[in-house]
């Protein structure tokens, strides 16, 4: 049987070994997932809504437990381990406030004799593929509504949150979802690309905008529904009128929470440069405040780099924004193992030339830009392939609506960054993704629409 090594990162040491999928065992729960599904749809919603709250109760008791795992195997730092796992109750607490409404069949026409319904049904097989770097959130965003709209779930957690996904799995199945309607498969990519070859009806993935393009290429002829979430190159822009102190104790937040490892990480920040030079000095002085250490400790700020070859990719950063002129102003290379570590670090000075202002980074580092105004700020956030996120800081609301209504981002933060709500849709531009997360659409999202045309004789 193959075995998936499960490591620390913080410490590079083997945590455990599981038995992994492979191409048969995966055809195997892909069957058993279809064969369970009219069984599952036709399970009224009150009770699939009764395992989803069994599931949330169980998070609660198991809550300190969970997040231990969690840091385990990602170095996520213990406190933000537990803030994901307690961030989740509230969208579990959404999903089952709104489910029922967002999917009951709809009259929307009623004259002469002439009935007109929306209904919605489940998709059928969902295969969802999920990322490391909030496992719960961009998991439960997908199996919880997924699940209540009568779905059957196959799902792969990251090999880099494994074990999490597997604490998933067992809370499901003591919360009453039965072991067929919801299936974990252990592996990384080769699993991923056995999953996607079954016969599913959706395929809604977490991860990189190069993973993304490959499960698009191969999804392309089959007609099965894609849902995608990438990454992003987020970008915040300062206005003049913005108190410095605060846009920079916020943005460097935004910036390194979760290791600088979140998808609507702050990834670029442009400064108007009247206050350029204070917003820089106090934005250095919050990262050099940071502590980074040991993430089962409980005043780690920043944690250890997850995957390790993502230390190769902010080397490279640095170098190239060293190379062109960047000013390095702390941190900018990776600390003696074991385990996985980098600096937190700031440039200023930096150019869209740059690497670090263009690719993602996906760790605890950014560029800070000087720019004249609106206008020029407008054009260099939106010089990107990406569009998850994107915000501006002044106290002039209008003044934000103004250039944020030009930004082609999914989600628009006005004097805030880096946050998600259950009750709006999660979505991207460009390279950050095809279809929504979260809101009563990402509700939806997990059925398809048959239209009734009734002509009562
Ligand atoms: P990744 O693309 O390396 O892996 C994601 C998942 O895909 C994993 O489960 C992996 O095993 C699987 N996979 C890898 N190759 C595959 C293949 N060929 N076929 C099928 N499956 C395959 O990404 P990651 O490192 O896990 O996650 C980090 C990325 O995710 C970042 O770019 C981040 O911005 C993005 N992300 C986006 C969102 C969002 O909501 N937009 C949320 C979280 C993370």
């Amino acid at each position: 049987m193959n075995r998936l090594s499960i490591y620390n990162p913080a410490t590079g040491a083997l945590i455990t070994q599981v038995p992994a999928d492979d191409a048969v065992s995966v055809a195997i729960k892909a069957a058993a997932a279809r064969m369970a599904q009219p069984r599952w749809a036709a399970v009224p919603m009150a009770h699939r809504k009764d395992c989803i709250s069994r599931f949330r109760d169980a998070i609660v008791a198991q809550l300190d437990s969970l997040a231990a795992t969690m840091t385990a195997e990602t170095g996520k730092p213990i406190k933000m381990s537990r803030n994901e796992l307690n961030g989740l109750l509230g969208r579990i607490d959404f999903f089952l406030k709104e489910a029922e409404d967002a999917v009951a069949t709809q009259t929307v026409f009623d004259e002469g004799g002439m009935t007109e319904q929306i209904q919605h049904v489940p998709l059928g097989v969902v295969a969802n593929i999920s990322a490391w770097n909030y496992p719960w959130f961009v998991g439960g965003n997908v199996f919880v509504p997924a699940l209540l709209t009568g779905n059957t779930v196959l799902y792969k957690p990251s090999e880099y949150a494994t074990m999490t996904g597997l604490a998933i799995a067992r809370l499901l199945h003591f919360a009453g979802i039965p072991e067929d309607v919801f299936i974990a498969l252990v592996g990384g990519a080769a699993v991923g690309e056995a999953l996607q070859a079954q016969q599913i009806d959706g395929l809604f993935f977490t991860g990189s905008y190069a993973t993304g393009a490959k499960i698009t290429q191969a999804l392309g002829p089959r007609m099965v529904k894609l849902q995608l979430e990438l990454g992003g190159k987020d970008p915040t822009y300062v206005c003049e009128d913005a108190d410095p102190k605060l846009a920079a104790e916020s943005l460097a937040d935004g910036a390194m929470y979760n290791t600088g490892q979140s998808c609507c990480s702050v990834e670029r920040i442009y400064v108007h440069e009247k206050i350029h030079d204070a917003f820089v000095a106090a934005f250095v002085e919050t990262v050099r405040g940071f502590k980074l250490g040991d993430p089962a400790s409980e005043d780690t700020y920043i944690g250890a780099i997850t995957r390790a070859p993502q230390l190769d990719v902010l080397d490279r950063q640095a170098a190239d924004a060293k190379a062109k002129g960047a000013t390095l102003l702390v941190g900018g290379a990776r600390l003696p193992g074991p385990g996985n570590w980098y600096q937190p670090t700031v440039f200023s000075n930096v150019t869209h030339d740059m690497e670090l202002m263009r690719e993602e980074s996906f760790g605890p580092i950014i560029g800070i830009q000087k720019v004249s105004g609106d206008i020029e700020a407008v054009h260099l956030m939106n010089d990107t392939r990406y569009g998850l996120t994107a915000g501006v800081f002044t106290p002039d609301q209008a003044r934000a609506q103004r250039v944020l209504s030009q930004i082609n981002a999914g989600s628009l933060y006005w004097n805030c960054c880096d946050r998600v709500s259950p009750r709006l849709p999660w979505s991207g531009y460009g390279d950050s993704g095809v279809g929504l997360t979260l809101s009563t659409y990402g509700i939806q999202t997990f059925t398809r629409p048959k239209a009734w045309h009734l002509r009562h004789v």
